[in-house]
Parts: structure tokens; C-alpha cells; sequence
């Protein structure tokens, strides 16, 4: 696309660049908007060939989403089909370090394919980057280092970051873990979901790879299921890309389509629902029937200064514990009008769970609530909570 930023040229800042990037060449008369391509097939004599290789609004969408991390996207059916092509990578079996906050879905992908004995996986408190470390070399001088194939990763491993971790909004180091690992001869994978490349990039702090479920902040509407991998080096791009067409875990065109457009909105979205989540968070703090709020905005928070450092804004997602556990909390929730009791995170409006409800998710705290903060008003959205509050 020819939008992509120059290397020697000023990089714009990330709000111009949500609007710009991926917008096809300004020919006279042309339009201003990638088209959404419907075809499952191409002329020959060219590429693509077919359709499951690739598709020009997968492109559009892939040079905006590259442009934004930095790196070389690759864009995926689900967030879930982005991770599993990431592990699909690693030689078997295969050696995984993750942090017991990671995505449900990550953890159970893991835990599924190593109970096939084709991963090793260690889980482990990314927040702690010494402990972190010493798991990855206990697991890379482990005997069974995989044989035949190293896959595209090297024989060594792979650390799986996710940060802020999910729903106790952790903060791991990246940058100290991707230097420690690295000298290990693993290679590292962000998922950079709850951030966007518009807190955080985490290619600039040296990992290998990133991932997105751009079914959430990046579509930004909850409409809309799709992912993306964004790779460091054109190689690894081309091995996922590989994959993709392999597993045929491809995007639907028209889900692409309406993902750019809503990355179009996406730096307005994410001032108004990072400045609401870090007032609701000041204000649920100090509420009697909230017993603790974890949010990395908030100087109480314990990866404060790392998130401070590392990222250029503590995001929208907070998670709360309500006094009184798992039978409070889902009281408060159900007794909420505006904030929408559902799964999920990153739309337009403000949804909200007890995590706990999962038979997965037996550790969180019980009385946990996750918060994912969308574009309403906040006072609205805190005479919503507080209302559901006083009731418990
Ligand atoms: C939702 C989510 C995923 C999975 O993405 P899907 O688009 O639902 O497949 C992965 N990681 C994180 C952090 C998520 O929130």
C-alpha cells in the first residue's frame, strides 16, 4: 500500500496514522477507500491465485495494522487463529513459558496441544521478570530438546507474554525479558490485545512477534471477529503467512473491511475510554463496597511505574473486587443498566463480568469484576456503577 510509512521520513503520530495508513493511491477520481474485494479466485497469469492466498482489503488492512506495530501483519479468521499460528511455529515438541494471566483461550490452546505431547508448557508470573527467566532456563537446559526440524523458532522456545495480563492487569517487563530470553536463544510473542499499538509496541522493545484479536479494541464495535499477527523480520511473516494458508484460517474481506474502519476511530476511542476507566477507576478506589481496584493508572497499583515507563497510557480495562464475593458480584453486575453484562472487551460500550463465573478462571479472586470502559459518558457510567454498588 503506499501509505506505509518511509523509514527516513518523520513517522506521524499513531492518531494521524489510524486515519491514513492502508488507504488505496490517490489516483484522480479513484476512491479514498479500499474496496471490499469478493472473490475466491484471480485471473492467471499473476498472484494471488486463489483466494485463500490472499485478498487486497486483507492487504489494507494489513499495511494499517504493520504500520501501527511496526512490523509485517498478517491478519487471521479470529485473535485465537493468530495465536494458534504462532505456536504452530515452535518444532515438537515444542517448549512454551506463559503467564497464568494469559488469554483463556491462549492457555487452553496451549494445555490442549500439550496434552497431545507436542508442547511443554510452564506457567508462570510474567510480573516476576527473575522468576520468569529462571523458568526459561530451566526449560531450555531440560533434556528432550526437540529434534529433526528446529521449526521457524529455533529449537530453544518460546516465552508468551500478554500484558497487561488478564483480568489482574499485570504489568511484565518486556523489554528486560526479551534481552534475558533472547540470550537464551527463545524468541518471544506479545499479545498486545489490551494495549493497542497505541499504549504500547511491543516490536520496539525487541519481540519476535505480536499478536491481536482485533476483535476487540481494533474493530472497536463488537461486531466483528478477527486477528493479526505482526512479525519482527519478513521471514517469520512468511512462515505465518504459510501457515494461514495452510489451515485456511483466513478473514472474511468484508470483516477486514470493517476492522480498518474501525481502526480509523481507534485513537479517539481509546482517549475517551482511557480517560473514563482511569476516573471510574479513582472513584471505585474510593467506594466502600470495593475492596480493591487493579488498574495500572492508579500510583497504588504495583506495575504503576513499569506501565508508566513501557506504556503510553494505563488502557481501559480495570477489574475490581466486590466486598462481599462471587454472590455480591453478581448481584452488582446483573443490577447495572448501562455497563452490559457480557464477555469480551475493547467496543463502544462498557461491558462488564464476575471472571470468577468460568470453571476456567477458578483463581481469580471470586468477587473480581472485569471492567472493560467504552465511549459513554462517565458520569453516566459511574451513577450506573455506583447505583449497582449501593444495592449489594
Ligand atoms: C479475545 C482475545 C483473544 C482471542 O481472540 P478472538 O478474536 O476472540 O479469537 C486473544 N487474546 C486476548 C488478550 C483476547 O482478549
Amino acid at each position: 500500500m503506499s501509505d506505509q510509512p518511509v523509514a527516513d521520513e518523520p513517522r506521524p503520530a499513531t492518531a494521524t496514522q489510524v486515519v491514513h495508513l492502508g488507504r488505496p493511491p490517490r489516483v484522480p477520481g479513484g476512491p479514498v477507500n479500499p474496496d471490499v474485494t469478493l472473490t475466491s479466485t484471480y485471473h492467471q497469469g499473476g498472484v494471488p491465485i486463489y483466494g485463500r492466498d490472499d485478498n487486497p482489503t486483507w492487504q489494507a488492512l494489513e499495511a494499517a495494522v504493520g504500520g501501527l506495530e511496526g512490523g509485517r501483519a498478517t491478519s487471521f479468521a479470529s485473535g485465537l487463529a493468530a495465536v494458534a499460528a504462532v505456536v504452530e511455529l515452535l518444532p515438537v515438541p515444542g517448549r512454551v513459558v506463559v503467564d497464568g494471566g494469559a488469554y483463556n483461550g491462549t492457555r487452553q490452546l496451549l494445555a490442549d496441544v500439550a496434552s497431545r505431547g507436542r508442547l511443554r508448557v510452564v506457567t508462570v508470573d510474567t510480573t516476576d521478570t527473575a522468576a520468569t527467566l529462571e523458568a526459561c532456563r530451566a526449560l531450555v537446559e531440560a533434556p528432550g530438546r526437540p529434534s529433526g526440524s528446529d521449526g521457524e523458532f529455533g529449537a530453544g522456545g518460546l516465552l508468551w507474554l500478554e500484558t497487561p495480563t488478564n483480568p489482574l492487569l499485570g504489568i511484565a517487563d518486556i523489554a528486560a525479558l526479551v534481552e534475558g530470553v533472547h540470550a537464551l536463544g527463545m524468541h518471544v510473542a506479545v499479545d498486545n490485545t489490551f494495549a493497542t499499538p497505541l499504549l504500547q509496541r511491543p516490536l520496539e522493545h525487541g519481540a519476535d512477534v505480536v499478536v491481536h484479536s482485533m476483535t476487540k479494541f481494533l474493530a472497536g464495535h463488537s461486531d466483528v471477529l478477527l486477528g493479526a499477527t505482526v512479525a519482527a523480520t519478513a521471514d517469520l511473516d512468511a512462515a505465518l503467512r504459510r501457515r494461514r494458508t495452510l489451515h485456511g484460517a483466513v478473514p472474511g474481506p468484508f470483516e477486514a473491511w470493517l476492522v480498518l474502519r474501525g481502526i480509523r476511530t481507534l485513537a479517539v476511542r481509546m482517549e475517551r475510554s482511557c480517560a473514563s476507566a482511569a476516573d471510574l477507576a479513582q472513584r471505585l478506589a474510593a467506594h466502600p463496597a470495593v475492596e480493591v481496584v487493579r488498574y495500572p493508572g492508579l500510583a497504588s497499583h504495583p506495575g504503576h511505574r513499569l506501565a508508566a515507563a513501557q506504556m503510553a497510557g494505563p488502557g481501559a480495562v480495570l477489574s475490581f473486587d466486590v466486598a462481599g464475593g462471587a454472590e455480591a458480584a453478581e448481584a452488582m453486575v446483573a443490577a447495572c443498566r448501562l455497563a452490559t453484562p457480557a464477555t469480551s472487551l475493547g467496543g463502544v460500550e462498557t461491558l462488564l463480568e464476575r471472571r470468577g463465573r468460568y470453571p476456567s478462571e477458578r483463581r481469580t479472586p471470586p468477587g473480581l469484576v472485569r471492567l472493560s470502559v467504552g465511549i459513554e459518558d462517565a458520569d453516566d457510567l459511574w451513577a450506573d456503577l455506583s447505583g449497582a454498588l449501593s444495592g449489594v
